[in-house]
């Protein structure tokens, strides 16, 4: 379909990639954003090659590979420092035909942010959508200082705490407690943390610690222990709280803990969703985390986000049934990717922070014997389910 007008909810990595593959197509696109700074939450991504080849698709391939870490090796070691298993990167890369690249959440939103605004099309900043209608014709945002536009189809990708989500869906739909605390940051990698080509994974316990390196000569470093909900704490008491939960663990952590900036780091709750019923309502597409947030154990949220946007232009592009018929083939392509990693997701995160604990146990004795080909066969059977083979 030509000429048509896009209007998108929310300048996240869903939305702003959406901008870039609609814009690609050839459409008019208007992306309204609710707070005044586009401020990404959280310090770093893990950007699987999934995500970079759709980055590579927007030409956007060489500066991603500016800000991208070279990640060669991934390792998981105890809680006690016993090495479980040390697996090269590069059969997964071969067979991908991608390197991926941890990112800094800025440098990735500042290169979409850049890529997307040019001189007629910029982001809306401070424009807070609260309710949309629709006709057989167009679809309207209303926002809330009054302002409202029109277009032929409307793309919320507004994030996990969704406000459009309920009007698409038809019903309230609340977020799942997956019952672990997150804390993540960045620190300067320093010899005495970790390698700086390596992803170190530290578990035990039912929790688990871990650095990843991202451009710039910086580690993403995050750490996850299950805790009841309701739980928060003060950035200036985070260092002792993590001292206490991963006391006796590898010198590594304990420096890392030491070290780490705790007013740039961040704390959240860990929520992801149910798959929903249905992603599109008439001219109106959910997106991204809006469309099915996840726990972040298998590091594919941003990357299912970046999908969707590529299969939807490509659904928009190739049809002349109309608006409605491509957004229920999105629905229908994305419904069973998306809903089988937030669910394997899900059975992940379970295992790792000990929801059964004789589970987690058997995981841990399972790190031990697994090959590189196991896990090489794992993290390419994610990746390649995507758009990309
Ligand atoms: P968001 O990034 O949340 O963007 C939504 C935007 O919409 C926001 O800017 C918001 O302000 C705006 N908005 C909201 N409501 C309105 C409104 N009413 N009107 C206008 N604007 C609105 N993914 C990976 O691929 N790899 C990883 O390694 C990874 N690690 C993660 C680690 C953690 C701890 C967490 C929590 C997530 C992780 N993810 C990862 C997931 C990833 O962060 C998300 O999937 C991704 O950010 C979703 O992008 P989005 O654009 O859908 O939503």
């Amino acid at each position: 379909m030509n000429h048509l007008k896009v209007i998108i909810i929310g300048a996240g990595i869903g939305g702003l990639t959406a901008g870039l593959t609609l814009r690609r197509a050839g459409y008019a696109i208007e992306i309204y954003e609710k707070t005044n700074e586009i401020r990404p939450a959280g310090a770093g991504i893990s950007l699987w090659s999934n995500g970079v080849k759709v980055l590579n698709s927007l030409g956007l391939g060489d500066e991603v590979a500016k800000i991208g870490g070279l990640m060669d090796v991934m390792e998981y070691r105890s809680h006690r420092n016993e090495l479980f298993n040390r697996i090269s990167l590069h059969p997964v890369i071969q067979t991908v035909g991608q390197r991926p690249y941890p990112v800094s959440r800025t440098a990735l939103q500042s290169l979409l942010l850049k890529a997307f605004n040019s001189d007629t099309e910029t982001v809306k900043l401070n424009a807070q959508c609260i309710g949309i209608e629709q006709d057989e014709h167009r679809v309207t945002a209303y926002f809330a200082d009054g302002y409202q536009t029109s277009g032929d189809v409307l793309i919320a990708a507004d994030g996990i705490h969704s406000q459009l989500r309920d009007y698409v869906v038809g019903h309230p739909v609340e977020l799942r407690y997956a019952n672990y605390v997150n804390w993540n940051g960045l620190i300067e990698i320093q010899e005495d943390l970790g390698d700086k080509n390596t992803w170190v994974i530290y578990v035990g316990e039912g929790k688990r610690a871990s650095m990843m390196p991202i451009g710039n000569n910086r580690f993403y470093y995050f750490f996850g222990c299950p805790m009841v909900k309701g739980t928060w704490v003060e950035p200036e008491y985070r260092q002792q709280e993590l001292k206490q939960i991963f006391v006796g663990w590898p010198f590594p952590v304990q420096r890392l803990i030491e070290r780490l900036n705790p007013y740039e780091s961040n704390r959240l709750e860990i929520h992801d969703l149910d798959p929903l019923e249905t992603l599109v309502k008439g001219r109106v597409a959910l997106l991204g985390d809006a469309a099915h947030a996840t726990t972040p154990t298998l590091g594919q949220g941003g990357c299912q986000a970046m999908e969707d946007a590529e299969i939807l232009s490509r659904f928009l592009l190739t049809t002349n049934l109309g608006v409605e018929y491509a957004l229920k083939r999105y629905e229908a392509e994305r419904k069973e990717r998306t809903s089988t990693l937030v669910l394997k997701a899900r059975k992940r995160a379970d295992m790792i922070y000990g929801k059964d604990p004789e589970l987690t146990q058997k995981w841990y004795e399972q790190l031990k014997q697994e090959t590189e080909r196991d896990v090489t066969d794992a993290l390419c059977k994610t990746i390649l389910g995507g758009p990309f083979h």
